[in-house]
């Protein structure tokens, strides 16, 4: 049985316990919110001992020579130091909101240290008490401010006080960026496709943008799905753009409700594909709900686009009572 020393004690680890299960489990606060090696919230530092190659996964080569590894994902079969140091984390607080929708909050954030970042990758946002959750970046790096886009969920923890409690003033803790889902110039003539549902947007309309600030010269096709209208947001912004750039084409679906002249009703996929059965030269970026995010990469695939091609986020949550 492999034995973790955190703050100078001993732990041992139980089979099937990873080193963040058995750090929660002698009741210390830590940072942590996916569980599933995604986030990167819960980064520590091995400073004696080899930290599985698993638990490094995702990790930039600089943080995997130093010892950084994701304690949610480690099972060691050796006896590790660890710490909590994490030099990937900036204060920042919150310097507005605005209600996009009946369940969507555009939320401000100034940071203390301005950060490099690209639009689409994603942050993790810490409460005071630790809480800890992800957020995708709708803002472009150029802006003073970043800018999330939050969901509320019925009893979320976060994104429900993000949405109805929390104020202008707010303090949070801000790790990352994290994340490949970003808009790479170079093949300004590629067509691309961006995807997605709910506050998948968010990241989608960083992506969009970019390329178009970028001044990407191929088709640029937006598909947005929702349950119904309401559920859809930013659509004035949206058709404002469709007005400005030639190249750029928007195309709302709902599952519920009557179609108009832009919003189409039935089923994203099925939107996509009637549209654009074959798909083979395009670049494609798909973020949201994880099982669309996973049924939407498999059908892209088999359409054509090469796997180089898709890049995705999928918002992940923690089913568990995740405090
Ligand atoms: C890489 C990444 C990027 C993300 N980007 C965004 C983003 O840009 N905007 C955004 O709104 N969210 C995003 N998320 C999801 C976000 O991190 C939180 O999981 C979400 O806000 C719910 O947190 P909570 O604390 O409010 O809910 P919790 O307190 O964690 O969950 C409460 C209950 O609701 C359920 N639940 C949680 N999320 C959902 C959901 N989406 N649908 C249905 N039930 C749910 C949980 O299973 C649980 O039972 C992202 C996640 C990841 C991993």
């Amino acid at each position: 049985m492999a034995i973790v020393w955190y703050q100078e004690k001993q732990y041992p680890i139980t089979a099937g316990e990873s080193v963040l299960d058995t750090l929660l489990k002698n009741q210390f606060t830590c940072s942590y919110s996916c569980r599933s090696g995604v986030c990167q919230t819960c980064l520590m530092k091995a400073e004696n001992g080899e930290p599985p190659e698993r638990a490094q996964q995702g990790l930039k080569e600089t943080l995997k020579k130093q010892g950084y590894f994701l304690s949610c994902i480690c099972y060691p079969d050796q006896d590790l130091h660890i710490s909590s140091k994490n030099n990937n984390s900036v204060s920042a607080w919150i310097v507005g909101k605005e209600i996009l929708s009946q369940d969507v909050v555009k939320v401000i954030l100034r940071c203390e240290d301005r950060i490099q970042y690209f639009a689409g990758q994603y942050i993790t946002l810490t409460r005071q008490d630790k809480l800890s959750r992800s957020y995708s970046l709708a803002s472009l790096p150029e802006e003073e401010t970043l800018e999330i886009h939050v969901r509320k969920i019925p009893n979320g923890q976060m994104s429900s006080w993000l949405y109805d409690e929390a104020q202008v003033g707010e303090p949070l803790q801000i790790h990352g960026p994290i994340g490949d889902c970003f808009y790479t110039p170079g093949q300004s003539n590629q067509p691309l496709l961006l995807a997605g549902t709910g506050t998948g947007l968010a990241p989608l309309y960083g992506i969009l943008k970019d390329a178009l600030t970028q001044k990407h010269q191929g088709e640029v096709w937006l598909f947005h799905g929702a349950l119904h209208s309401k559920g859809l947001y930013l659509v004035d912004e949206l058709v404002s753009l469709v007005k400005k750039h030639a190249n750029f084409h928007y195309s709302p679906t709902v599952l519920q409700g009557d179609p108009d002249e832009l919003i189409k009703v039935g089923n994203l996929e099925e939107t996509i594909f009637t549209q654009f059965p074959k798909l083979s030269a395009w670049r494609a970026y798909v973020c949201g709900h994880p099982e669309l995010v996973v049924s939407l990469k498999k059908k892209l695939f088999l359409k054509g686009v090469s796997l180089k091609n898709i890049f995705s986020d999928a918002f992940i949550t923690y089913p568990k009572n995740n405090t």
